[in-house]
């Protein structure tokens, strides 16, 4: 499934950086604007943006709309804003959750080479996330 999304194509990226996803907002270098295996891999965290989105959603309609919660209805806003942080918040704060959604993103990504890349991306996730992993173990979770 397609999550919305926005994609603009721009070198306003860390050298090491070919493309970065900021909730919905996609920015791809240029240089690899018809790389679809980079388009699939930010695709994937923008599905992860949005799944955290819909949970905080539906907590928040639970807040307004179920009676037995009417007295916390102050707090559907904050619900939903929170559901759509969370996948911010993980990233940031747990490597776990990082390694996870890297190597979720990574391997979507690999469906789209004919050449295998599970070393170069092993080496990706090993090098440029502040990962506790080897190039090894990554590549055993690819
Ligand atoms: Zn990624």
């Amino acid at each position: 499934m397609i999550y919305p999304h926005i994609t603009i194509y721009t070198d306003r990226l860390p050298a090491n950086v070919a493309g970065r996803a900021n909730g919905p907002l996609i920015r791809i270098k240029p240089a690899y604007k018809n790389d679809a295996g980079i388009h699939a891999h930010e695709l994937v965290h923008v599905a992860q943006f949005w799944r955290f989105g819909f949970v905080g959603f539906g907590v928040a309609a639970l807040l307004m709309f179920v009676p037995q919660f009417g007295e916390f209805a102050w707090a559907a806003p904050i619900a939903a804003a929170a559901g759509f942080g969370l996948h911010s918040i993980l990233y940031m704060a747990s490597k776990r959750y990082r390694l996870w959604s890297e190597v979720s993103a990574y391997k979507e990504q690999l469906k789209h080479y004919t050449d295998d890349r599970r070393q170069l991306f092993a080496w990706f996730i090993y090098a440029h996330y502040g990962l506790d992993v080897t190039q090894d173990e990554a590549f055993k979770l690819l």
